[in-house]
């Protein structure tokens, strides 16, 4: 298969030219993807994104309507996107990353596939703790990691912190998934940041004594196995549960046999990750890159990022997308996201360690 197959066009029409970007984008995505040196082509953007959502497409139709700047996107797994920059090396048409959760974007910062920007605009628009601090991403939706249960056999009380999931009291009754999953490495991050070591090796000691099964499948399938009486507890990111609120009569069944509970209220707040994008380490059209990522940071950008998938907008004064406002307030961890990844290879050996596979 060529270069030029593996790219999606989100539209065959260039709706406007780019004013600040000089020459009209070309038509021909071929010249930019299979000439392998560093095309010049002004008015394209080349995204790179782990993300898989249909208003996603949208989304880059929209921008390419606002800006005129034709987006090409290629959507993968984040591991295989990361080979294919490796592979590509300075030869890489990516202009911008998009990943969800800081500890995958350490990953891109870590290969040096990304490189720093320092924006104005983005530095104060997204809160510090929000974005690498050279600049190599930037938060752009926010994701919560919660707790599910059952509130026929749970109260409030017994899941308002973390450690609860340890205790005793869930012995047989906590199902989870894999501890190579990079919510739970990301999650685990900020516990060894807050607890240190030794206390974040007992928790995962503690849940796995813990475990009603061998974890297995993704957050839905702890939030359907709640449901299902399998087990009474689970860790989710808090979109999973409202996608399914929101769903099919069946999903939503599902989900009104569960309930979720914001962690940490009375102490330092729940764990919240990101969605994120930075600059490509070689980006052909770095301009473009930049002005995308300030785009997604706009009331439109926000509303295009969070609408479909449920996230948080990350930026004041974009509304909540539909299913959110059924979440109550609650208190957000300030714990600094480019940290989740340096603790990244110390939180899978946590895991190992407890026996969480
Ligand atoms: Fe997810």
């Amino acid at each position: 298969m060529t270069r030029i197959r593996l790219w999606l066009t989100a539209a065959t029409v260039l709706l406007a030219s780019c004013g600040n970007s000089g020459a009209p984008a070309s038509d021909s995505s071929k010249s930019v993807v299979e000439s392998g040196d560093k095309p010049q082509v002004a008015g394209v953007l080349n995204v790179y994104s782990a993300r898989h959502y249909d208003s996603d497409k949208e989304m880059y139709k929209q921008f390419e309507t606002e800006t005129g700047i034709k987006v090409r996107f290629r959507e993968s797994g984040a591991p295989e996107l990361l080979e294919t920059m490796k592979a590509e090396g300075d030869a890489s048409p990516a202009d911008v990353v998009i990943s969800s959760d800081a500890g995958t974007l350490y990953r891109f910062e870590a290969a040096g596939l990304l490189q720093p920007l320092q924006d104005a605009t983005l530095d104060e628009k997204i809160p510090e703790h929000f974005r690498q601090a050279d600049g190599y991403w930037y938060g752009l939706a926010r994701r919560v990691r919660v707790i599910a249960y059952d509130p026929e056999r749970v109260t409030p009380d017994e899941v308002a912190h973390y450690s609860d999931l340890a205790s005793p009291r869930f012995k047989g009754e906590v199902c989870m998934r894999s501890s190579t999953n990079i919510y739970n490495l990301s999650l685990m991050g900020e516990l060894i940041g807050r607890m240190g070591h030794d206390a974040a090796q007992a928790w995962a000691n503690g849940v796995v004594a813990n475990f009603a099964r061998p974890p297995q499948g993704g957050d839905i399938t702890q939030i359907e196995a709640i449901a299902a009486g399998e087990c009474s507890v689970a860790l989710t990111n808090h979109y999973y549960y409202v996608r399914l609120a929101t769903g099919s009569p069946s999903e939503q069944a599902t989900a009104a046999k569960v309930k979720l509970s914001f962690p940490e209220q009375d102490t330092t707040g729940t764990h919240v990750n990101v969605t994120g994008a930075g600059v490509a380490a070689h980006a052909p059209h770095r301009d473009n890159a930049v002005k995308f990522i300030e785009w997604l940071a706009s009331v439109d950008g926000q509303t295009w990022l969070t609408g479909a998938t449920k996230e948080y907008p990350m930026v004041a004064g974009v509304a909540l997308p539909e299913g959110l406002d059924k979440l109550p307030d609650f208190k957000k961890s300030d714990f600094p996201l480019d940290e989740l990844g340096t603790h990244q290879s110390e939180a899978q050996e946590v895991y190992d360690t407890a026996g969480w596979n």
